[in-house]
């Protein structure tokens, strides 16, 4: 079958939820994907912010397929030796106490509000507690996730959601401190946003909520899930201010490809939220997940990931800048290491369509910011590869 026809056969087997781009993947190498018409694409959506490693990484495939000729899967009902060294490998990166596998960032939100839920029960033994989330956020498709997305769109149809969630701005306190009730158990937001448009919390954000946790006794839950293993220059984005969250969520770039997230807690909150019963998952935490996770974490090491993002992202973000000078169709640049995006005037979708018949992948976040999320190791070289295109792009839109 060619490419065209597997596409047909796609959209006539596939649940339609995605408008996919007309390609169909054969293998990635390094920095590159390769369609199954051999067409070479650089690549700068990595998945969306999960092969931070590259693909066909050896050293990781190794790891795997060692892990695969032992076992792949047993059960939480017993130990296995990869999620005990995946767990210590989190604690020392993340400075957290407790972690809890899951299969994917959604699930890793779906833990951390019943952790924050079950902590505030514990406290006063009622039941109609309230979590602050943030306008534009995503956080995920299930019902609980979806609760605390701030995207009316994304939860119109599928109401109701989970009660008692309450909506401020991102990056404005007041508007946070205006929701605060004396039944609020928690409040949530990605230290980097990434779906609604790469909007990162500012220090004085970050610290006066945190401050304003620490006296309420609220919990503060950070989700890392895109944000965070490295993409802002720090392992944890949050790390870059110093403010630790009392529940954390990471997933995506933590297993590089193979689906696994995690929600990680303080001692505190360990102590006082879910206990033996009260969650629970069937694959999450499984050998082969945690080989991944331990894998990656090792290489993240080993490759010196977090110097290449500092060095590469700073090259890449002076770059942009120069965009929003040089193109009137560029509006704004904002980002933090190799998490970027560039606001333009026009919806982007004519330019993202252009750059990948040029063979450059890049993605969207909304209608009108192209976001650059791509694998950690890439090099200045494939930022200046990168921008050719993106120029002739936005050379021809502009015209
Ligand atoms: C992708 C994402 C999620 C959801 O993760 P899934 O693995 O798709 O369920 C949650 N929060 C943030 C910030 C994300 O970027």
């Amino acid at each position: 079958m060619n490419m065209k026809e597997y596409i047909e056969e796609a959209e006539s087997a596939l649940l339609h939820t995605y408008n996919r781009y007309q390609i169909v993947w054969d293998k990635g190498d390094g920095v590159y994907m390769y369609d199954m018409e051999g067409k070479k694409y650089l690549d700068f959506v990595s998945g969306i912010a999960v092969f931070a490693l590259g693909y066909n990484n050896k050293a990781y495939n190794d790891a795997l397929k060692a892990q695969i000729d032992k076992v792949i899967h047993t059960s939480n009902y017993y130990y296995n030796v990869p999620a005990i060294e995946a767990a210590k490998k989190l604690q020392k990166i993340s400075g957290m106490d407790r972690v809890f596998f899951t299969n994917s960032g959604a699930e890793a939100v779906e833990g951390a509000i019943k952790a924050a839920r079950k902590y505030a029960y514990l406290k006063d033994g009622t039941t109609d507690h309230e979590i602050i989330a943030m306008e534009h956020s995503f956080h995920g498709r299930t019902m609980g996730a979806l609760s605390v997305t701030g995207n009316p769109k994304y939860r119109e149809a599928f109401q109701p959601m989970i009660g008692n969630i309450k909506f401020a701005q991102m990056n404005d306190f007041d508007s946070v401190l205006a929701q605060v009730t004396d039944k609020t158990c928690a409040i949530m937001f990605e230290t980097v946003q990434g779906e609604g448009g790469i909007y990162p919390a500012t220090e004085e954000f970050l610290k006066k909520v945190k401050a304003l946790c620490e006296e309420r006794d609220i919990l503060l839950i950070l989700d890392e899930i895109q944000c965070g293993m490295g993409r802002t220059g720090y392992m944890y984005a949050w790390q870059r201010y110093g403010v630790k969250p009392d529940i954390m969520t990471t997933a995506k770039a933590l297993g590089c490809g193979i689906p696994v997230g995690a929600f990680l807690m303080t001692e505190k909150v360990a102590q006082n939220s879910l206990t033996a019963g009260d969650h629970g998952t069937t694959y999450g935490g499984n050998p082969l997940a945690c080989a991944a996770i331990s894998k990656v974490i090792d290489l993240f090491e080993e490759q010196k990931v977090l110097e290449n993002v500092n060095e590469v992202g700073a090259y890449l973000a002076g770059k942009l800048d120069e965009l929003v000078v040089k193109y009137d169709v560029v509006k704004a640049h904002r980002g933090v290491g190799l998490m970027q995006g560039l606001e333009c005037e026009i919806p982007v979708s004519e330019i993202i369509n252009k750059a990948i018949e040029k063979g450059l992948l890049l993605i969207n976040a909304g209608t009108q910011i192209i976001r650059f999320i791509p694998s950690l190791i890439i090099t200045k070289e494939h930022v200046d590869d990168m921008m050719k295109i993106l120029e002739e792009c936005l050379a021809e839109v502009s015209k």
